[in-house]
């Protein structure tokens, strides 16, 4: 690898990892977000439900993932710290904040212009998420649907500016559309497009020309939900097949976006059954038997990944 990841537990090589998936989450509470979290587990309960889902994951290859949960939306990193040593896993914490689609916007989102968001981002980064000395390792970063607010696009650039002041790798959420106008966005700051995970691919009016349109500029993209309801296997599969068959397998990545812990209604987005092991135990040998290349396929969920992440 290149260089390392940075992890809750410190800065790692990733390439003995085995299958490092990069867009999960183990805890998301909304409520964070109002000041009134909603969850209702003691720290041990809710380590101890991780741990169980992280040791399963473990014995099917995973050894490292992408904690992609943002600031004020369940991001607990002492939670990811104690988890990642309970169960030999390794996690990868994010800075950013989320769009303002499906909640309020977080109350620094709104108040701070890009230098100070940056400021922000970059602190996390380099000393430590909100009060910890637990670094992050990704930036995340999302948008809604139909067009980028100024709010939204404020932080699209605080995001391309903390990663050419860190080279953290960036993990952006797309609601359905608008990975072109958020690529625009940060090739407009400097951002090479190889830094980027578009993550939710498939989806959507036109979408595998859009797929198509991402990769060519050079974007990484997550195929990912694997496992919730509303995106089986077979439409996940076409998904993987439309970038591979083009030849952009090695800018494929796959997740589950799966989590453990949830404030609100459980599978409050039809969410499955938090399987981080479901990707190697059963989607990619489905992805080689639909004939994508074994080594390729593969590398989806090792090589691809880990180079990703190892930036630092
Ligand atoms: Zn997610």
């Amino acid at each position: 690898m290149a260089g390392l990841a940075r992890t809750v537990l410190g800065d790692v090589d990733p390439s003995g990892w085995g299958v490092t998936l990069v867009h999960e989450h183990l805890v998301v509470d909304w409520g964070e977000l109002q000041g009134k979290p909603k969850l209702r587990f003691g720290f041990e309960e809710g380590v101890g439900r991780i741990v169980e889902r992280l040791a399963a994951a473990r014995a099917d290859g995973v050894g490292g993932l992408g904690e992609c949960t943002p600031i004020g939306t369940g991001r607990y990193a002492d939670v990811m710290v104690e988890a990642s040593r309970r169960s030999g896993v390794a996690i990868v914490g994010a800075t950013g904040f989320f769009h303002e689609g499906w909640t309020p916007m977080h109350p620094l989102a709104k108040a701070l212009d890009v230098d100070a968001l940056t400021d922000v981002y970059v602190r996390e980064i380099t000393e430590g998420m909100g009060a910890t000395t637990v670094r992050a390792g990704l930036i995340k970063c999302a948008t809604g649907e139909g067009s980028i607010p100024v709010a939204e696009e404020k932080l699209l650039r605080a995001t391309a500016c903390a990663h050419r002041a860190t080279n953290a790798p960036i993990v952006a959420h797309i609601t359905e559309s608008m990975e072109k106008e958020q690529l625009d966005i940060f090739e407009s700051e400097g951002v090479d497009p190889s830094a980027v995970c578009i993550s939710h691919v498939g989806s959507g009016e036109r979408w595998q020309e859009r797929l198509l349109g991402a990769l060519r500029r050079g974007a990484n993209v997550s195929v990912d939900m694997i496992t919730y309801d509303f995106a089986p296997d077979e439409e996940r599969i076409g998904v993987v097949r439309v970038a591979a068959d083009a030849g952009f397998a090695g800018q494929v990545m796959l997740a589950h976006d799966a989590l453990v812990l949830q404030s609100g209604p459980e599978q409050m987005f039809g969410i499955g059954p938090s399987d981080f092991g479901y990707i190697p135990r059963v989607f990619v040998p489905r992805l080689i038997a639909a004939g994508v290349d074994a080594a390729a396929a593969w590398a989806m969920v090792r090589e691809n990944a880990q180079r990703f992440l190892a930036r630092f």
